[in-house]
C-alpha cells in the first residue's frame, strides 16, 4: 500500500516544491511508494469540493502531510490545523515553515506599518488592497513557523532544502521510523577555508565587503570570512544546505553565510552566540550593523523578534 501524502504551501514562494521536484532520479525511485492525495502546485485536487461547491474544507486523510511555508494569515493557520488532523505525520519543509523564514523578516515592525509601506504606499497603478476586506484572509499577529501552531513531527530546514534531505527523511518514514532529523553541526564544521582563531580586530564589516581571495585557488586556501573581518552567520547556523556532498553553499559562492539552514538547535540562542564567536576572533561585536535585524532576518522567528518602533525604511 502506498503511503499517502498531502502537501501544500502556506505562505511559500514555491521554492520548496521546486526542490521535490529537483530531487531527481531517487524521486522515481520512490514515487511507487508514494500517492499524493493533494498538491496544489501538482495534482487538480480542490479544497472546497471540485466544483467549489462546499463550505468546509475538504482535504484527504493522509499518512504525511508536508507543509511549506510559515503562517501568515486566518486561511493558512486553518489550513495547517485541518492538515494536521487528517495526517499521522506532519512534515515542516524549509526554513519558512520551519522558523519563519525570510517573510517572518516583516515581524520587525507592526503589521499596521506593512500595510501602510508595502501595500498603501507603493507606487503601483493599481489601487492598494483595503486589509480589512472580509473576502482577503486577515493576517495573523505575527509571520509564524507551523510548530507555533500545530505539532510538528520533522523539520526539513533550507532555502530552499536540499532535495537529498527530502529523500531521507522521506525514506525514514518508509521504512517505519516516526522521525528524523539532520545532525546538530554547524556551518563552520563542514566549511573547509583557512581559519587561525584571530582576526585584524576592529568593527566588523557588513557582507557588501569585497572578500580577499584567489580565484585560482581552491577554498582550503582562502582566510575565514568572519577572520576577514567580515559578518558571515556559519557558526550559529546548521550544516547541511548542500546535501550530502559537504561544503555550504553561499562559502562555495565564497560569500558568507546568511543563516537560512536556522539555528543549530531549538531553543539556541544565536544572536548571543553570533556575538561571542566575532569576540573570541577579537572583533567588536557591537559594530554589526543593525544586528537585530541581521541576526532574525534569517535565524528563525521563534520569539526572538518583536515589533520595533521604527518605521519601515525603503
Ligand atoms: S524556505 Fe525558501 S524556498 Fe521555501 S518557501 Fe520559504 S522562501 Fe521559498
Ligand atoms: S565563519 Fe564562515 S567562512 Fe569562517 S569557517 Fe565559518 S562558515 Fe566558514
Ligand atoms: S551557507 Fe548559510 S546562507 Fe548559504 S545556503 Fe548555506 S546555510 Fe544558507
Amino acid at each position: 500500500m502506498p503511503v499517502k501524502v498531502l502537501e501544500d504551501w502556506l505562505n511559500s514562494c514555491s521554492g520548496c516544491e521546486i526542490s521535490i521536484l529537483n530531487i531527481g532520479d531517487p524521486l522515481l525511485d520512490l514515487l511507487p511508494q508514494l500517492e499524493f492525495v493533494h498538491m496544489t502546485a501538482l495534482v487538480d485536487h480542490k479544497f472546497y469540493g471540485q466544483l467549489g461547491d462546499k463550505t468546509d474544507m475538504e482535504l484527504p486523510e493522509a499518512d504525511v502531510a508536508i507543509v511549506s511555508g510559515g503562517v501568515r494569515n486566518a486561511e493558512h493557520k486553518h489550513e495547517l490545523e485541518e492538515m494536521r488532523k487528517k495526517a499521522k505525520v506532519l512534515i515542516a519543509l524549509g526554513s519558512c515553515a520551519a522558523y519563519g523564514g525570510i517573510p517572518a523578516h516583516a515581524n520587525m515592525w507592526k503589521n499596521e506599518e506593512v500595510f501602510e509601506e508595502v501595500y498603501r504606499q507603493s507606487p503601483t497603478t493599481e489601487p492598494s488592497a483595503d486589509p480589512n476586506d472580509p473576502n482577503i484572509p486577515a493576517w495573523t499577529p505575527t509571520c509564524g513557523a507551523l510548530d507555533e501552531v500545530v505539532k510538528v513531527d520533522i523539520t526539513i530546514p533550507g532555502c530552499p532544502p536540499h532535495p537529498d534531505w527530502i529523500v531521507e527523511a522521506l525514506s525514514a518514514l518508509l521504512e517505519g521510523k516516526s522521525s528524523w532529523k539532520l545532525p546538530e553541526r554547524s556551518v563552520c564544521d563542514t566549511c573547509p577555508v583557512v581559519r587561525e582563531k584571530k582576526s585584524g580586530g576592529g568593527a566588523v564589516k557588513r557582507c557588501l565587503e569585497n572578500l580577499e581571495f584567489n580565484p585560482e585557488e581552491g577554498l582550503d586556501k582562502m582566510r575565514c570570512i568572519n577572520e576577514q573581518g567580515v559578518l558571515c552567520l556559519g557558526p550559529v547556523t546548521l550544516a547541511g544546505c548542500a546535501g550530502k556532498s559537504g561544503v555550504p553553499r553561499c562559502i562555495q559562492a565564497r560569500t558568507p553565510c546568511r543563516g537560512c539552514f536556522g539555528p543549530i538547535r531549538k531553543g539556541a540562542r544565536p544572536m548571543v552566540d553570533m556575538m561571542g564567536s566575532l569576540s573570541s576572533v577579537g572583533l567588536d561585536p557591537k559594530t554589526v550593523v543593525d544586528r537585530r535585524a541581521i541576526m532574525n532576518r534569517y535565524i528563525g522567528a521563534h520569539g526572538f523578534l518583536t515589533a520595533l518602533p521604527a518605521k519601515p525604511v525603503r
